[in-house]
């Protein structure tokens, strides 16, 4: 049983309530642990921490910065299998995923922003003949880090690496269902040599200790990622003390296929956008639009991979489809699955819980990839974010139909557009209302790119210059010739 403290100041230290929430892998059903169940003293403490940091981690030079975040890179690659495994223990999924997505992108997010601070420019503007302006961008103190339990590590050091390489401290708060490999992260980070109090990790609930960060006065600034309901709970509490907010939020995302698309391509890699990480992707692509010309025979070759998907224990290296995070998340999903079929839709494949899974996982949050056709793009199912291995699938006419289908939820977060006409990809791909348009691929990410949401999937961009800006503020000197 492993009980996770919270790391305050360059120590493992347990939580002022003296309380602790259980751990569950959603595999097995069983407890594997607990962690601190952390609030406001916890979080004041981390922020004093922080401050108090930041002090001499501001100033020191960022070659420096940059050579213990490489450090921190290096021990999670000599920890690879470890922190794999122990992905794929606390959230459910397969430990194959976790080798391919998790921690690769973990060792990148601190590889990339360690060299990012070392090409860093800033502008400088002539006034004619009367004055020079130079930019200085300069960090805020201590950045509030919120992550969720889909990605937990991918995501919690795609905050912290560019927090501290701008010269922030940081403390940063992992999903409760999720803490194991944030709380390794820490030991790394004092093993790197990373100064206390420039990575402070409390554990804990949303209500209690990720409020008290984004309620917090002296934390000015705040990195979410999670539901766009929370989202707006971060928004009520940051907005009065105007601090600098970024929302990474929720998403419905369409997933286009035109006739003319390479459909062996457009299968294989909707396969994955679909049901990957069980669908727990805030990009995945749950919404299929098929044009009604190969409608058919897309659905077809669709369906027959979806069937060949191996679902049951994440350990099993073979395994495609792992466990859902939590008992609550499998029923609200398998809600959602119901509530299809009372609008009217067709469950093509899929729709229950797996019978003979493996004894180990029996007792597993499983749910079969399932696929669902015939509802109007006005439907529930079809409007809310399900965050499970769940599609559905609706035939379109022309692009134009396409477009107004893919745009019809409150969500802008990222699509897909299947298509070999150069001209209609690119058209489809500027009409869409989201922050990414994938053509031709899923989930390839460069990281320089602009990363962000549009509509109610979030406010502001992160990822290479953005995510620098972001941490940072832009100060103005000017100096009269
Ligand atoms: P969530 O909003 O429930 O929780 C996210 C984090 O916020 C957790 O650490 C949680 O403890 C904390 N939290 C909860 N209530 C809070 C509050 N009132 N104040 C401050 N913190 C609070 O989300 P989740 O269920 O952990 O994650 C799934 C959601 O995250 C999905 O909607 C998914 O689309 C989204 N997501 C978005 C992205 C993106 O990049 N846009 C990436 C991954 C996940």
């Amino acid at each position: 049983m492993k009980r996770v403290l919270n790391f305050i100041d360059g120590q493992f230290r347990p939580p002022c309530s003296g309380r602790y929430l259980p751990n569950v892998n959603p595999a097995t059903g069983g407890v594997i642990g607990e962690s601190a169940e952390s609030g406001p003293e916890d979080v004041d403490a981390a922020v004093v921490a922080a401050a108090r940091a930041f002090d001499s981690w501001r100033r020191t030079p960022a070659e420096e910065r940059s050579r213990l975040l490489i450090r921190v890179a290096d021990l999670i690659e000599e920890n690879f299998d470890e922190l794999a495994q122990l992905e794929s223990e606390d959230g459910g999924k397969p430990i194959a995923l976790a080798r391919r997505i998790d921690v690769p992108r973990a060792i990148r997010n601190f590889r990339f922003f360690a060299t990012a601070i070392l090409h860093a420019e800033t502008a400088c503007h002539i006034t004619d003949d009367r004055a020079l302006n130079y930019t200085i961008r300069q960090p805020l103190g201590v950045a509030g880090l919120i992550s969720p339990w889909n990605l937990p590590l991918y995501l919690l050091t795609w905050k912290i690496a560019p927090a501290i390489a701008a010269g922030n401290c940081c403390v940063a708060k992992p999903s409760e269902l999720t803490p194991l490999t944030a709380d390794r992260l820490a030991a790394l980070t004092l093993e790197a040599g990373i100064p206390p109090g420039v990575v402070n990790i409390v554990h804990g609930p949303g209500g209690s200790a990720g409020r008290a960060l984004t309620s917090h006065p002296k934390v000015p600034l705040i990195s979410f990622t999670g539901g766009t309901k929370t989202g707006a709970d971060v928004m009520a509490r940051a907005g009065p003390l105007f601090k600098k907010v970024s929302l990474e939020l929720g998403g419905k995302n369409p997933n286009i296929v035109f006739a003319d698309a390479d459909l062996e391509q457009a299968v294989a890699t909707s396969i994955q956008s679909s049901f990957a990480n069980q669908g727990e992707i805030c990009l995945c692509g749950s919404r299929l639009f098929v044009e009604k010309t190969v409608y058919e025979e897309f659905v077809d070759r669709f369906l027959g991979a979806t069937k060949k998907l191996r679902i049951g224990d994440p350990q099993d290296a073979t395994t495609d489809v792992g466990a859902l995070i939590t008992e609550p998340h499998l029923r609200k999903v398998e809600g959602y699955v119901e509530l299809a079929r009372e609008e009217g839709g067709t469950i093509l494949v899929g729709g229950k819980r797996p019978e003979n899974l493996p004894e180990r996982v029996a007792d597993g949050y499983f749910l079969e990839p399932t696929v669902i056709a015939g509802l109007d793009c006005q439907r529930r199912v079809m409007q809310e974010e399900v965050f499970g291995p769940v599609v559905t699938v609706t035939p379109f006419d022309s692009p134009e139909e396409a477009i107004a289908y893919a745009n019809s939820t409150r969500y802008g977060l990222s699509a897909s557009v299947w298509t070999q006409d150069l001209q209609k990809a690119h058209r489809v791909a500027a009409a869409i209302e989201s922050g990414t348009v994938w053509v031709n691929t899923w989930l390839l990410r460069d990281l320089r790119v602009p990363f962000g949401g549009m509509k109610e999937s979030g406010l502001g961009r992160e990822g290479g210059f953005e995510s620098l800006d972001f941490f940072t503020e832009a100060k103005n000197v000017c100096v009269k010739l």
